[in-house]
C-alpha cells in the first residue's frame, strides 16, 4: 500500500475506533506548551493496550515510563473499579504534570506515579504481588532489564508490552553500536526466542511488542 494510503486508513481507524476525550487532547496539547516531548503512543495504540487489557483481565499493572499520562490514562480507563496502576517516572517535572491530568481525568486514587530511576524503583516493587501487564516505555538501552524483570514479575496468563520496538525502523538497518538500539533490538530478540513467551510486534507506528507468559 502507498504510503499516504496506509497513513490515511491509520486515521480512519484512530476515528472509528480510538477518539480521545478532552483530558486526552488537552494533555496531548499541553505537552509541547509545558516543555515535554511529543513521544507518547498514538491513539490507536492507547485503544490497543486498553483492548490487550480487557483480554487478559487486567487489575494491576505497571508502567515503565509515564512522561505526561497519556498512555497511563488510556490503560487505567480500561481497568475495573479496583484496578491499579502503577507508572514510573525518573523526571520529576513529567511525574507532576502526568499526575495534574490523571488528576483531571478523575483517576488519581487508582494510578500512582512513582518518582524515581525505574532500575531502582524496580527492587522496591518485587515485595509486592505480582502485576497481569508491563508496559515497558522509558529508557531504551534498559529494556532487556526491563524484560527479564517483567517476564519474573507478571503471573502466568499476563502480558510484557514494550513501546517502540522498532525505534523509527532503525531495527532493519545496522546503526553501528548506540545503546538505545541495542537494547530494543535485545528485547525484541529475546520476546522472539524465550519459550515461556508467545510474543509478536504488532506494526502499528513504531511498533509495540507483545508477549503473553505462558511459563515453560
Ligand atoms: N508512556 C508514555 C511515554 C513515555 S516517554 C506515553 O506514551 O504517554 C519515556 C519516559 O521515560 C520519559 O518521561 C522519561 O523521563 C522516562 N524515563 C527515562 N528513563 C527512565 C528511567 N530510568 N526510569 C524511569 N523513567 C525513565
Ligand atoms: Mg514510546
Amino acid at each position: 500500500m502507498r504510503e499516504e494510503l496506509q497513513q490515511q486508513c491509520a486515521r480512519y481507524v484512530a476515528e472509528l475506533f480510538a477518539s480521545e476525550d478532552d483530558v486526552l487532547r488537552q494533555l496531548r496539547e499541553a505537552l509541547p506548551e509545558s516543555g515535554l516531548p511529543e513521544i507518547q503512543i498514538s491513539p490507536e495504540e492507547g485503544k490497543l493496550l486498553q483492548f490487550l487489557l480487557r483480554a487478559v483481565g487486567a487489575r494491576r499493572v505497571l508502567e515503565i515510563g509515564t512522561l505526561g499520562g497519556y498512555s497511563a490514562i488510556w490503560m487505567t480507563r480500561a481497568l475495573p473499579e479496583d484496578g491499579v496502576l502503577i507508572s514510573l517516572e525518573i523526571d520529576a517535572t513529567h511525574a507532576a504534570f502526568a499526575r495534574s491530568f490523571i488528576e483531571r481525568a478523575g483517576l488519581s486514587g487508582r494510578v500512582e506515579v512513582r518518582l524515581g530511576d525505574a532500575m531502582e524503583s524496580l527492587v522496591s516493587l518485587e515485595a509486592e504481588e505480582p502485576f497481569d501487564v508491563v508496559f515497558i516505555d522509558a529508557d531504551k538501552r534498559n529494556y532487556p532489564f526491563y524484560l527479564d524483570w517483567s517476564v519474573a514479575h507478571v503471573r502466568h496468563g499476563g502480558l510484557v508490552i514494550a513501546d517502540n520496538a522498532f525505534w523509527k525502523g532503525r531495527v532493519v538497518e545496522d546503526d553501528g553500536d548506540d545503546p538505545d538500539l541495542a537494547g530494543i533490538k535485545e528485547l525484541n530478540r529475546k520476546m522472539a526466542s524465550d519459550p515461556r513467551l508467545c510474543s509478536i510486534i504488532v506494526p502499528s507506528r513504531d511498533g509495540v511488542a507483545i508477549a503473553l507468559v505462558n511459563g515453560a
